[in-house]
């Protein structure tokens, strides 16, 4: 059972109130997909992963809460580009903006969480070349992350296999091979069967969308 609630909220920048949707539980059944994408239930609420404030354009994961920095990055050329970004779904210019949002502030396991979501937005949507620009994205902020020392998954194996995944469906295959190449040997037979199967696809130049069942060999 998925549960949304909505509520007024005032904007933290321009302190205008608007209506937002708030989600107060999400379903979850089924296989998570290899860049741990949610199943179904969870992620039919993605719409609601990020707010935005309709008056000034501030979005972030709450917008009655200010992000650092956040009254110069709204007036920045870069995110005033963004908000006006041609014909790009609504929802992948809203997560692209919170994500932007989030760097400026140097939240960056959040940046790099919420580029991946428009990701999957712009999956949603059909937007494929959107969709490698966002994956991209997030893989850069992934390795700016690790330079820092810092982590988006805490089993550093687990996050690289998430990161080749992610090289992968955005079609960057060397990255995702050398990704590959780097993972730590990891004694765990179902470890070492995702290793095998993103090896087979990266050779067989796939982009295609597997859930973590699928590719441990258990199915869908
Ligand atoms: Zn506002």
């Amino acid at each position: 059972m998925t549960a949304i609630t909505t509520g007024e909220r005032r904007c933290a920048l321009c302190g205008q109130a608007s209506v937002q949707a708030v989600l107060v539980d999400a379903g979850r059944s089924g296989s998570a997909d290899l860049d741990l994408r949610p199943p179904p239930d969870q992620r039919g609420t993605i719409a609601h992963w990020v707010q935005e404030c309709p008056h000034c354009g501030y979005c972030a994961p709450a917008i009655d809460e200010r992000v650092d920095g956040a009254e110069e990055t709204v007036q920045s050329p870069a995110y005033r580009a963004l908000r006006n970004g041609g014909d790009l779904p609504p929802l992948v210019v809203r997560l692209l903006c919170a994500s932007t949002m989030l760097f400026h502030a140097g939240r960056l396991v959040e940046a790099a969480e919420t580029a991946l979501w428009a990701a999957w937005a712009a999956d949603d949507a059909g937007a494929t070349e959107e969709a490698r620009r966002a994956r991209r994205r997030t893989l850069d902020l992934l390795d700016e992350l690790r330079s820092r020392g810092e982590h988006y998954i805490a089993d550093e194996g687990a996050e690289g296999l998430v990161m080749v995944d992610i090289a992968r469906r955005a079609g960057e295959f060397d990255r995702a091979e050398r990704l590959l190449d780097g993972l730590a040997a990891v004694d765990d037979p179902r470890f070492a069967a995702l290793v095998a199967f993103q090896r087979g696809r990266v050779a067989a130049r796939d982009r295609a969308r597997y859930t973590i069942a699928e590719a441990a060999g258990g199915g869908p």
